[in-house]
């Protein structure tokens, strides 16, 4: 499905995010920023080890050690992804963050548009942030996902969002939210 929103394109397929050409490839990360599981360990391994190099420069020197908080972002460059950059997001946990886990899954995604729109990248790819390992209710973060990047795109000239969904029954429902949000705003 693909919808125009102020002449940017919002669009929602099925697949595997590695294999999709993008300017940003945005991976749900955990605070570690050294890999795991789930899309994470597919981003890793599908860009080399350089990726890891980086994150590790990333964890000592900007972030002095310490975890990336959640709902922050931080950006490497793709290596052998098919991607110019990769943006690394730590979604939260369900049922963690008393109450706050939408404004935390939200800022997931403004965050990295904003740091994508900043270096002036055109195209940028999202899994379903949270939805695996961390438990969010995937009918519950698509809405906040789709209102997220709707509201960004209303008010930027951006290009082009793509939201890769990993199943058939992921895919539907962020259709449903999709339709949703369009019916709301028309
Ligand atoms: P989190 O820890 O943020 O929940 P997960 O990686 O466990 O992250 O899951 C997030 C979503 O990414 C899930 O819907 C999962 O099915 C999906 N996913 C896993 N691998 C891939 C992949 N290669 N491409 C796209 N989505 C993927």
């Amino acid at each position: 499905m693909k919808a125009k929103i102020n002449g940017n394109t919002l669009e929602l397929i099925t697949g595997d995010i590695t294999q999709f050409s993008t300017d940003v490839m945005v991976n749900a990360a955990n605070g570690t920023l050294m890999g795991g599981g789930g899309v994470d360990g597919a981003i890793h391994r599908a860009a080399g080890e350089e990726l890891l190099e980086e994150c590790k420069a990333v964890r000592n020197n900007q972030l002095h050690g310490d975890l990336l908080p959640t709902g922050e972002a931080i950006m490497t460059r793709g290596y052998n992804l098919p991607a110019k950059y990769v943006i690394h997001t730590v979604g939260p946990v369900w049922g963690e963050h008393s109450g706050e886990e939408a404004a935390l899954l939200a800022k997931c995604y403004s965050h990295s548009l904003l740091l994508s729109f900043e270096k002036n990248m055109k195209r940028i790819s999202f899994p379903s942030i949270s939805t695996g390992v961390y438990g969010y209710p995937v009918e519950k973060a698509s809405i906040v996902a789709i209102q997220t990047i709707g509201e960004f795109l209303k008010s930027n000239e951006f290009g082009k969002v793509t939201m890769v969904l990993f199943s058939r029954e992921d895919y539907e429902t962020y259709v449903a939210a999709l339709e949703e949000y369009l019916s709301e705003w028309n």
